[in-house]
């Protein structure tokens, strides 16, 4: 017996469905807002993540699955969805040939995090970037759209948390006014911390141990004109977006790229002070991985998150609408008939084994959830005829032709 590895999980009915359904209203979304799919390789160069996720992040320092390949190739299994984007734009000159810089993307990410409930090393993301809109247009939109899709997903309460980086200009001078600060009490800051803020200062606020005490006693950024007229102009046009929003000036994010803009939603649902996803501006990184200077603005959200928040949502009923019996042994390519002419009609339909005695046809018919048995036996087989069984309702049966028993289940099944 050969177990899953410890972290990976099997995706099993009913939650399988939920994923399927929280991806279905993301993709309605992404039509709405002119957004287009990229599929992406789950392996790429570790160098990708090392240089744009960042090499003192937690993500690379910590959780990136890399190893080297037969080949002797330092490969990752990306632990984020963005820089295999900006990769594959650059790579294929999507600035140039592509519609409107508008991308999404679903799938599997990896992080060798230490297994915990809810958190796998294989998780599910959806990402949207919007690459080459340096406009607060771009952040407005943007972060309208992922409010939307969880809306439509089904995540309620959500509010979003908002933040200005500024750009590098802002930030060379803050960087050297925090450093100062942190250099002065390196004393009282964790191990990796210490390790770092030379490196990168700004990590220390995002830092889980240090962030809340240096959130109220360290410096605060603040934005050069243009940024600040950037943030302004964010925050009127979310508010045209009708989204709701809060200003939090110590929401850092744990990446490297990002610049201005950056957010996160937080749901009432997860006791609100954890966020469900975010994202932000991320105007230098294209340019510093050897592409155009296109400015850029994404986020992701864990599919296992929302799916946690979902749970107990009623999900929509994926039980057969028909389920088709063989009565007598005969009658097995009748049914088997029946049920591709049902499926033709577009009833979802299902069987067991016309092989197998009516007793456990039945059984099976009735664990299925289906609304409908459909028999034929052998004085249905004589007659052309198929009997329509109700298996929710009290409500007698009753003998049609079997050509007219798409039609009959059709007007008898609640409309979807
Ligand atoms: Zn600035
Ligand atoms: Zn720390």
């Amino acid at each position: 017996m050969i177990n899953s590895l410890r972290g990976f999980r099997d995706l099993l009915p009913p939650e399988s469905d939920l994923f399927a359904r929280i991806e279905t209203a993301a993709r309605e979304v992404f039509g709405l807002y002119g957004y287009q799919e990229v599929r992406l390789p789950v392996l790429e160069k570790k160098e990708l993540f090392v240089k744009s996720t960042g090499d003192t992040t937690d993500i690379v320092e910590k959780e990136m699955y890399a190893f080297t390949d037969g080949g002797g190739r330092e490969v990752a299994l990306r632990p984020e969805g963005t820089p295999g984007l900006v990769r594959a734009y650059i790579e294929h000159n999507l600035g140039q040939t592509g519609r409107n810089g508008k991308y999404f993307y679903i799938g599997p990410m990896f992080r060798a995090e230490r297994p915990q409930a809810g958190r796998y090393r294989e998780f599910t993301q959806i990402g949207a970037e919007n690459i080459g809109n340096s406009s607060p247009y771009a952040d407005a939109e943007t972060i309208a759209m992922l409010v939307r899709l969880l809306e439509k997903a089904g995540v309620a309460g959500c509010s979003v948390v908002l933040n200005s980086l500024g750009c590098g200009d802002c930030r060379k001078a803050y960087r050297e006014l925090l450093l100062a600060f942190l250099r002065g009490r390196s004393e009282t800051l964790c191990e990796p911390c210490r390790g770092r803020i030379e490196r990168n200062p700004l990590r220390a606020l995002d830092c889980k141990t240090d962030g809340p005490a240096l959130a109220e006693t360290a410096p605060k950024l603040s934005l050069c004109p243009a940024c600040a007229e950037h943030f302004s102009r964010t925050r009127e046009l979310l508010k045209i977006s009708g989204v709701e929003f809060q200003v939090n000036t110590s929401l850092v994010r744990g990446l490297d790229y990002y610049t201005r803009t950056v957010f996160e939603v937080r749901s009432a649902a997860l006791g609100g002070q954890d966020a469900v996803c975010g994202g932000g501006r991320y105007d230098d990184l294209v340019r510093s991985m050897g592409g155009p200077a296109a400015p850029a603005i994404g986020w992701a959200v864990g599919v296992d998150r929302m799916a946690l928040l979902l749970k107990d949502k009623p999900a929509p009923d994926t039980a057969p609408g028909a389920f088709v019996v063989s009565a007598a042994k005969e009658a097995g390519e009748k049914a088997f008939a029946l049920l591709t002419a049902l499926r033709a009609a577009g009833i979802s339909s299902d069987y067991s084994s016309f092989d197998l005695s009516l007793k456990s046809q039945m059984r099976s018919a009735d664990k299925s959830g289906a609304s409908f048995a459909l028999l034929i036996g052998e004085d249905e087989l004589k007659a052309g005829a198929v009997t329509i069984k109700p298996l929710k309702e009290k409500s007698g049966q009753y003998t049609v032709p079997i050509k007219d028993a798409p039609a009959e289940i059709e007007k008898r099944l609640p409309k979807l």
